[in-house]
């Protein structure tokens, strides 16, 4: 493996050309017409512009991207994450192309890309899943419904980001419920699919990051907190979970693996779970792919998470041994998003009119963004991501707080003052949250401002 196309954008197209450098491989960036000023296309060895600003037009147009493989000889690709990283397709063709897909095997990524057959494949492993079924049709929901009790979720089979998921109270707001979810996943992943899941109250989000080679080794790297989130997407994330006992974590830690080991893993991939109050966890899904808050497990483990992925595709073993694998202090992890906390989190595309990133220790800034740099309105929202490590929880709260507060981004809203109220929420400071406790806050803060 000697040359790298990244099929990606912003800060995570910048962390793998990091990674890449590390390890004396070339790099690869394509955009689209809209990148065209972006960090990622001005830092790598070369790039291809592959079509329009829409997603569709260029950053999903998985034939493009590897005809822009072919065309400058790159024998691998990193999809990073979100875009065609969770192809199963994507992965196959450029199998069948010669080109290394920095990932899983594209079986793999097909046996957990539908949420519904992944509970099965759960369940088969013997690793516990929310109670709830496959819905083809609306009376079959309804049995289900009925059987579960609600409150429920409708939830579609190939969601991902939040997105197809609808809460449901009562049977008369099922049909609803079903018909929404069903056209917000066609719309936006292509299939209606759907399935239904109990809602668990008051569960808290917990992950295991899992690391796998060619050689069949599969080993864990713990777990990641994800607990506050809005519109079911994380906002904060943190390593290691603040309210597991170690009999649960390790209990996690095996199903993860053991599921992992199930498909056949390779790459690095990420277990989700609920864990309700009395600390009984459900498998949620599998993301096949590098996580959005990989760097909090970074910080904790001392593994590189992508380059362990390189050397992977590259054939080479896992350089990490599971009984090295330790985690030293806390590492938290803030999502500086270009929205305006005070208006509904409405999207703040702009100009970057000055830009003051924190530093000092235990602080890692990943971002794509710099003064001058225009944040455009085609994709995520997400433009830099704030991690503080410490050797205590207590430690990196402080140091979060004192990080947040260096960090200055002139020109668009972002999420930073609603971080420093995080910051300094008792809840949030004792680690005492659910998945829910996010919007409950934002709630009772309405009109107050969130820096109030
Ligand atoms: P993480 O699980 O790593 O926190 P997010 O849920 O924040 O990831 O998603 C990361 C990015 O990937 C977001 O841009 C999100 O919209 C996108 N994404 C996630 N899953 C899918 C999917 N199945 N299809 C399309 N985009 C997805
Ligand atoms: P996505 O593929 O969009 O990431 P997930 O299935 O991972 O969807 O769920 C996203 C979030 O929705 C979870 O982190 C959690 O907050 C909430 N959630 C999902 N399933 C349940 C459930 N059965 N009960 C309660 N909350 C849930
Ligand atoms: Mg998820």
């Amino acid at each position: 493996m000697r040359r790298v196309l990244i099929a990606n954008r912003s800060e995570i197209a910048v962390r793998v050309l990091r990674a890449c450098r590390e390890l004396d491989l070339a790099t690869v960036a394509v955009y689209s017409e809209a990148d065209r000023e972006a960090l990622h296309v001005r830092e790598a060895d070369e790039a291809v512009m592959i079509g329009k600003a829409k997603a569709r037009d260029s950053y999903l147009n998985g034939e493009r991207i590897i005809a822009a493989a072919r065309e400058t000889g790159a024998d691998a690709i990193h999809p990073g994450y979100g875009f065609i990283s969770e192809s199963a397709g994507f992965a196959a063709a450029c199998e069948d192309a010669g080109i290394a897909f920095v990932g899983p095997p594209a079986s793999a990524i097909a046996a957990m890309g539908d949420k519904a057959a992944a509970r099965r494949l759960a369940r088969d492993s013997g690793v516990p899943v929310v109670p709830g079924g496959e819905v083809t049709a609306g009376d079959e929901a309804l049995r289900v419904a009925e059987e579960i009790g609600f409150p429920l979720l409708v939830k579609a089979a190939a969601g991902g980001g939040g997105r197809g998921i609808r809460t449901v109270r009562d049977t008369e707001e099922l049909p609803q419920a079903l018909a929404e979810a069903a056209r917000e996943a066609e719309a936006a992943f292509g299939d209606a699919s759907l399935y239904v899941e109990k809602l668990v109250e008051g569960a808290r989000h917990v992950e295991v990051q899992v690391m796998g080679d060619s050689e069949g080794r599969v080993v864990h790297l713990f777990e990641r907190e994800c607990s506050l989130q809005r519109r079911r997407q994380k906002l904060v994330e943190e390593a290691p979970s603040p309210a597991l006992t170690p009999q649960t974590r390790a209990a996690m830690a095996a199903a993860a693996v053991r599921l992992a080991e199930g498909v056949g893993y390779t790459s690095a991939g990420t277990v989700e779970f609920l864990v309700d109050r009395d600390e009984l966890f459900y498998f949620i899904e599998m993301n096949t792919r590098l996580q959005v808050e990989h760097g909090v497990t970074e910080m904790v483990t001392g593994v590189d998470l992508v380059r362990e992925q390189l050397l992977v595709a590259a054939g080479q073993p896992l350089e990490v041994a599971q009984e090295d694998v330790r985690v030293d202090g806390s590492a938290i992890e803030f999502r500086i998003n270009a929205e305006d906390p005070d208006n509904e989190f409405f999207p703040s595309p702009g100009t970057i009119e000055e830009l003051e990133l924190p530093g000092g220790p235990g602080v890692r800034v990943d971002t794509a963004i710099y003064a001058g740099y225009r944040v455009v309105p085609f994709y995520d929202s997400l433009i830099a991501k704030l991690m503080v490590w410490a050797p205590t929880r207590e430690q990196a709260l402080r140091r979060g707080r004192r990080a947040l507060r260096e960090l200055r981004i002139e020109g668009v809203k972002t999420t930073t003052p609603l971080h420093l109220r995080l910051v300094d929420d008792e809840r949030v400071r004792s680690g005492d949250v659910h998945t829910g406790y996010l919007e409950e806050l934002l709630a009772t803060g309405e009109g107050e401002g969130v820096a109030a």
